[in-house]
């Protein structure tokens, strides 16, 4: 699964990218929900500060 750590800076830009509209604001930073998510890494790629893994 794909995981956004505390790394995120809350740009944003992940949200834009992501084909199925699975990464949205959360309490602390933005969040990928597993639910929408199709594993695609195009959130990854796009990340400025790589707070996105894999896991
Ligand atoms: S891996 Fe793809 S589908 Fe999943 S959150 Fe990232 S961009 Fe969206
Ligand atoms: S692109 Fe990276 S820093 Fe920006 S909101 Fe997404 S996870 Fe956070």
């Amino acid at each position: 699964m794909f995981v956004i750590t505390d790394s995120c800076v809350s740009c944003g830009t992940c949200a834009g990218a992501c084909p199925v509209e699975a990464i949205s604001e959360g309490a602390d930073h933005y969040e990928i929900d597993q639910d929408l998510c199709v594993s695609c890494g195009t959130c990854i790629a796009n990340c400025p500060v790589e707070a996105i893994e894999e896991q």
